[in-house]
């Protein structure tokens, strides 16, 4: 396709914020803050690396890669804004396919009215996209991992796993599962929470961390980043009903070491707690305590969790540590 056709094709029509000066058409996109902190983050998808063709249609791809990017910024506490898409075309790829990428970042774009403000096309090799977000914090708002505090209370929205057993559906590694559709979905279409992180907006402290690679991960994330210990209780860990109907070790695997969920995982102070359930609600967000935060000189920098024989160490590949 003539690149030029195609750019006028995907161009939006109009802005949906009105802080864009000039989207898609010049040299570069303008757009304007004149009190936020300016919040931006990229990510990219590479074909046979991060997703296959098995697994998603060209809709997902699209749909899923800004999701992603959309989660970074709800664990900012950001307002998301406008993005950039770099896209590398190979031969393979027919419009269509390009179009429906397109349609999907388009799709969760108006969702959560972030505009197309930019973007570069090249052919090669293997089909990757990039998305460059930009979103805009109240200033000294932005929500970090190492604002955790002792006694603070640990916190997960959502459910955990759901993604990497609908992967494992679409890989067709279990084929005994009723439900497919809602964790399928939950895998190519993941829900960033960006209302309840910009609902928390007027706490005077929270520490956030979205779920991309897995709650033991991200768990030791703050834990390092806030120099502080972690526990968790794993049976507070909030799972689905359809993905009880894996084998509980499969469960545990997918809920500490999935990842992809793209929720949110945060601390906040014990006097605060009952107001982040109160914004849950009115943000139509589930949340959920599973765990502690604690100054434990010789534990810093750690997470535990607790199982049938107390706790035990929770490394960031999800290795639990018996001692
Ligand atoms: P330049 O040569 O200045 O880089 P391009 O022809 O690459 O210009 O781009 C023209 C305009 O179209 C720019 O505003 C650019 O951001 C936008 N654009 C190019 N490719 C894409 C894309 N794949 N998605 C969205 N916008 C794009
Ligand atoms: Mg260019």
């Amino acid at each position: 396709m003539d690149e030029f056709k195609f750019i006028q094709s995907i161009k939006q029509s109009a802005y949906r914020n009105r802080q864009i000066i000039k989207g898609v058409g010049d040299d570069a996109a303008v757009f304007r803050e004149a009190y936020r902190d300016v919040v931006v983050a990229v990510d990219t998808f590479v074909e046979n690396v991060h997703f296959t063709r098995q697994t998603m249609d060209p809709f997902h791809i699209g749909y899923r890669l800004l999701g992603a990017n959309l989660s970074d910024m709800a664990a900012m506490g950001a307002e998301p804004i406008s993005y950039l898409i770099s896209i590398v075309v190979p031969t393979g790829w027919s419009d269509e396919q390009l179009k429906e990428v397109y349609r999907g970042l388009d799709t969760i774009a108006k969702a959560f009215k972030v505009d197309l403000i930019g973007g570069d096309t090249v052919s090669g090799q293997q089909f990757v996209l990039t998305v460059t977000i930009n979103g805009a914090v109240e200033q000294g708002k932005a929500r970090y991992r190492h604002d955790m505090r002792d006694k603070d209370v640990l916190f997960v929205t959502g459910t955990l796993g759901d993604s990497a057993a609908g992967l494992s559906i679409l890989q067709e590694e279990n084929n005994a599962i009723a439900e497919t559709e809602y964790l399928i979905k939950r895998h190519r279409m993941p829900t960033p929470r960006v209302d309840f992180a910009r609902g928390l907006l007027n706490l005077p402290r929270v520490a956030l961390n979205d779920v991309s690679d897995g709650i033991a991960s991200e768990a030791n994330e703050l834990a390092e980043a806030s120099n502080l210990t972690v526990y968790i209780e794993e049976d507070a860990i909030p799972l689905s009903n359809p993905i009880k109907q894996f084998e509980k070790t499969t469960q545990i695997d997918y809920m500490l070491n999935g990842g992809e969920d793209f929720e949110l995982i945060g601390a906040v102070a014990p006097e605060y707690w009952q107001v982040v359930k109160e914004i849950a609600e009115e943000t139509n967000t589930s949340v959920t305590q599973i765990g502690t935060v604690k100054d434990q000189t010789n534990r810093n920098g750690q997470v535990y969790i607790k199982r049938q024989n107390g706790y035990q160490q929770l490394h960031s590949s999800g290795y639990v540590h018996r001692n």
